[in-house]
């Protein structure tokens, strides 16, 4: 399956610095920014630099600098909010959708980072 990345997106306006961001964290490779109208009290998105549709495009498409800095990227922002279990912190969960199903707005890979408080079901009705 082959993905067409479409350049106008905007997240890629965001890596280009044609809008600004509220960057949380930025590696080589990856760049982390809250996101513009939050679902809980911590709602980070973690993109990959590359233009990667989704995950499926991302994994299958990037090199392993590429993969590792992004899974580092999201541990990162993990640590640098505070919100690793092992580490004290109160958890998080984390997000990917994906095409029609998964309800993908915005058609480059982000992970979303959610917390600050308990989040309840997975999945909500509707
Ligand atoms: P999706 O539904 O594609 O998984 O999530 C897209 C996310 O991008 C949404 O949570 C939405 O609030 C966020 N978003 C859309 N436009 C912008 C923007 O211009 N800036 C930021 N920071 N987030 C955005």
């Amino acid at each position: 399956m082959a993905y067409d990345y479409d350049t106008g997106n905007i997240f890629a306006k965001i890596l280009r610095g044609e809008i600004p961001n509220d960057t949380v964290l930025e590696t080589e490779h990856s760049l982390a920014f809250n996101d513009i109208g939050p679902q809980a009290p911590v709602h980070v998105l973690v993109i990959p630099k590359g233009p990667y549709v989704n995950w499926d495009h991302f994994i299958t498409g990037a090199s392993a600098e590429e993969i590792a800095d992004y899974a580092r990227a999201i541990h990162a922002v993990v640590g640098k909010l505070g919100l690793e279990p092992g580490e004290g912190g109160q958890g998080y969960r984390l997000i990917m959708n994906a095409g029609e199903a998964g309800v993908q707005e915005v058609p480059h890979l982000h992970a979303h980072i959610l917390s600050g408080r308990p989040l309840g079901k997975l999945v909500a009705a509707g």
